[in-house]
């Protein structure tokens, strides 16, 4: 469905979500809980679940963290993955909990033995490790050489240990370069592929709440996805963790990658020719369509201008007119019908395509 050719990466399994290789782009989140509040982690992870996320990743703070991961992932109805910072024996007992897969930046581990420990209990429990690099990790020797955390001195870092890594004989990783600036993620990421076929977990780190969170992610993001590089991605957003598998299944749709597994609206901006509450029409049908977990493309369109050809490209459409909306599905007029009743009607409408796609 996408005219995307996508480099194809070594391919790696979290649980039972393939990663890289012809595997469709995963969409991942963050769980914003205590790790150590089981009850409430679980209940987070089964929203997002129902939001349509596919894997989950779990901040571990502490040992108890560790230990309550347990539970967690045998509960969790997706594959868990720990993060870990600065401390490899936390890595080592979520292992022993029985995680999906780790991550860790090898530059805050502390020392290369530490990050071998780690290696050493993931191949014994056949998990994939998530190498990450972001500016806050790197080397003192590069931060010197490059003057600063600039893109080539994260993707030296990140190619750095790519290759400690495999020299210990460990290649069941994915990896990861973050940063919280749009453009440093899209050179970061562009020069990190041409050097390693692991998968790519992409994400802009720390990039904000809604409106600058979602464009500054979708801006590295698109980019990169339309260059084909990319296996699983993250939308960072200082928000609840289920608003950013909406952005991500938004993107990928846009870029026609995954499709989404809800309504893909189309609307016009309205303009001088409106003669119906078009704004309201759209939120109310968003409102009242939101529990449609079908991929049906919709079009609300203000008057017939443009409302004919974006009709025959939707499963269902409304063309405004003065005070009415004509019902059209796939591209045949169904019927015409007065503004005040046009909601109710296209929700039955929808809802009755919805049972038979
Ligand atoms: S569809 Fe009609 S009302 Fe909407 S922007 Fe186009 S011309 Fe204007």
């Amino acid at each position: 469905m996408s005219l995307i050719r996508r480099k194809v990466t070594k391919q790696i399994k979290v649980g039972d979500v393939k990663i890289g290789g012809e595997a469709p782009i995963a969409v991942q989140s963050m769980t914003n809980t205590d790790t150590r509040d089981v009850m409430a982690t679980l209940n987070q992870i089964n929203r997002l679940y129902e939001a349509g996320c596919e894997i989950v990743r779990c901040a571990v703070i502490d040992e108890e963290a560790a230990k309550a991961l347990k539970i967690i992932k045998e509960k969790s109805p997706m594959p868990v993955i720990a993060d870990i910072h600065f401390n490899h024996r936390l890595a080592i007992l979520s292992i022993e909990s029985g995680v999906d897969c780790v991550r860790i930046n090898p530059g805050n581990i502390g020392s290369f033995d530490k990050v071998k420990e780690i290696l050493k209990a993931a191949y014994e429990h056949e998990i994939p490790l998530r190498i990450g690099v972001n500016s806050g990790s790197l080397e003192k020797d590069l931060l010197d050489k490059y003057n600063g955390p600039t893109a080539n001195a994260m993707v030296e870092s990140a190619y750095r240990w790519v290759k400690k890594i495999e020299d210990a004989n460990f290649t069941n990783m994915k990896v990861s370069i973050k940063s919280s600036d749009p453009l440093t993620t899209i050179e970061c990421n562009e020069k990190i592929s041409e050097f390693i076929d692991y998968p790519l977990h992409l994400g802009v780190t720390e990039a904000g709440s809604s409106r600058e969170g979602v464009i500054k992610s979708v801006s590295a993001l698109s980019v990169l996805l339309r260059e084909g590089i990319g296996d699983t991605i993250r939308i960072s957003l200082s928000e609840p963790p289920e608003k950013e598998i909406d952005v991500c299944y938004e993107l990928l749709n846009a870029l026609g990658l995954r499709k989404k597994k809800s309504i893909d609206f189309v609307s016009c901006p309205t303009c001088g020719r409106i003669e119906i509450d078009l704004i309201a029409l759209v939120n109310e049908l968003k409102k009242r369509l939101s529990n449609i977990k079908k991929p049906i493309k919709v079009a609300v369109m203000g008057c017939v201008v443009n409302a004919i050809g974006e009709s025959k490209e939707a499963d269902l459409a409304i063309a405004g007119g003065r005070h009415f909306g004509l019902i059209i599905k796939r591209g045949e007029k169904v019927k015409k019908v007065r503004e005040e009743f046009l909601v109710d009607e296209f929700v039955k409408v929808v809802e009755k395509y919805a049972e038979e796609v």
